[in-house]
């Protein structure tokens, strides 16, 4: 499935060529190894995406990376899902994550080692009791000489044993009467070694129903030290960012991205999907005919390639106003929305149309299906982007 007019140009046709045949040629095989016993990707693909320059790919040129835009970011990542979700979430841990410190030197550096794929982070911001409501955030920060001291709880970090860092937003102090709840949140980077947790920091891995690849963790802080100078201005990369607004109004901006790209991965997975129904259908003999005769299942496989293709449509459109600087936070809700909640849709009938076959690990439409499944749930849920829509459309809504 090309890029279409207007979006398609000589180099992103390149881009997403390069990334096809990796998703074929290496992480495919990977997946169909790997996943089946919940194991992580190897090293070698990480060094693999990042000799493309991928953990860079919305840097800019002068620091090292490639300079393009969300939109080139979610081509990449489309692809890479249509082999294993998590690889394309890995690209989201570079990316000028946990880059904004605030010496220029040092956040010239990172942002270099990011860019090659040296600097790899975890996102720490859900909690046990805060994950939709994250400005309910526990955990604590207190101020002890030149350190801050972080205390709490955080669920779900992904990569975090493997990581070169993990952003935690905790709790500077409580809100005053007249502020947000979300007022005195802020992200700070607890600089580690990877493989191991920093002192003070105990982690245990989650079991998760899919999204191997990666493990992803339930973490306990106690009393972990982070210095003064590695309080962050925010969690993402992004123009004008933090200072005046505090960090958790760019926490919010990072994750309009963050839900484009999911909105890509989601296609990723939904297009995989349809590619192989297409082949089961002709493969596949009962009543005397190949499954791709009979009517109503043409007709569902026509209506899933519809359904992708819309999504890859309203993606793509996202993508380009975020490049271009135009808010679009209800938006980037839809299209978190519709193409998520369309990957669990169509990955579902995929396995419908494969009889008993889909419903077992000797074909890859399971994996497709249960790696869809969380993505109605993770970068915030259908039901929070439905509330981010429909409160631009109606007077907010009472709430307690
Ligand atoms: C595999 C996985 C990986 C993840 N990776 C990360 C990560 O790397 N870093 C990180 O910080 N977090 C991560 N998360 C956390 C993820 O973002 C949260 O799970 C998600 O935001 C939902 O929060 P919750 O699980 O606490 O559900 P809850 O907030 O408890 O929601 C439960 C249900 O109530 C609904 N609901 C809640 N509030 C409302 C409301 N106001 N109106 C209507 N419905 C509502 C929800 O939609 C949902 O259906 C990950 C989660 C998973 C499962």
């Amino acid at each position: 499935m090309d890029l279409l007019p207007p979006w398609a140009t000589p180099a992103r046709l390149e881009l997403q060529q390069q990334a096809r045949d990796l998703a074929r040629d290496v992480v495919l095989p990977l997946a169909d190894e790997l996943d089946p016993v919940k194991g992580e990707m190897p090293r070698e693909l990480v060094e693999q995406l990042a000799a493309r320059g991928w953990f860079g790919i919305t840097i800019p040129a002068e620091q090292g990376g490639l300079g393009l835009g969300v939109f080139e970011y979610c081509l990449v990542s489309e692809e890479l899902a249509t082999a294993w979700l998590s690889v394309a979430s890995i690209l989201a841990r570079g990316q000028g994550l946990g880059t904004q410190v605030r010496d220029d030197a040092r956040r010239e550096d990172l942002l270099k080692r990011s860019a090659k794929g040296e600097w790899i982070g975890s996102i720490a911001l859900s909690e046990p009791n805060a994950g939709s409501d994250l400005a309910g955030v526990a955990t604590t920060a207190t101020r002890d000489g030149d350190d801050w001291v972080l205390t709490g709880h955080k669920r779900w970090a992904g990569n975090a044993l493997a990581a070169d860092f993990i952003e935690v937003l905790a709790r500077v102090r409580e809100p005053g009467p007249d502020e947000p709840r979300s007022a005195g949140l802020e992200p700070f980077l607890v600089v580690k070694d990877r493989g191991t947790f920093p002192d003070g920091m105990t982690g245990t891995a989650i079991d998760k129903v899919g999204y191997h690849g990666f493990l992803t963790w339930d973490l306990v802080l106690d009393g972990v030290r982070v210095p003064a100078t590695d309080k962050l201005t925010g969690l993402y990369a992004d123009e004008g960012s933090a200072e005046d607004e505090g960090g958790f109004a760019s926490v919010q901006r990072g994750l309009n991205i963050a839900r484009v790209h999911t909105a890509a991965r989601a296609v990723g997975l939904a297009r995989a999907a349809v590619a192989d129904t297409t082949a089961y259908l002709q493969e596949r003999e009962q009543f005397g005919h190949p499954l791709a005769e009979f009517q109503a299942l043409r007709f569902e496989l026509a209506t899933m390639a519809a359904d992708v293709a819309q999504a890859r449509a309203f993606w793509c459109q996202v993508a380009h106003l975020i490049d271009e600087g135009v808010p679009c936070e209800s938006e980037a809700a839809m299209v978190k929305l519709l193409a998520t909640e369309m990957a669990v849709r169509v990955t579902s009938s995929a396995m419908q149309l494969h009889g008993g076959n889909g419903y077992t690990t000797e074909r890859r439409v399971e994996r497709y299906w249960r790696d869809a499944r969380l993505t109605t749930i993770f970068e915030g849920t259908s039901e929070i982007q439905r509330r981010i829509i429909s409160d631009r459309l109606l007077p907010a809504a009472r709430r307690t």
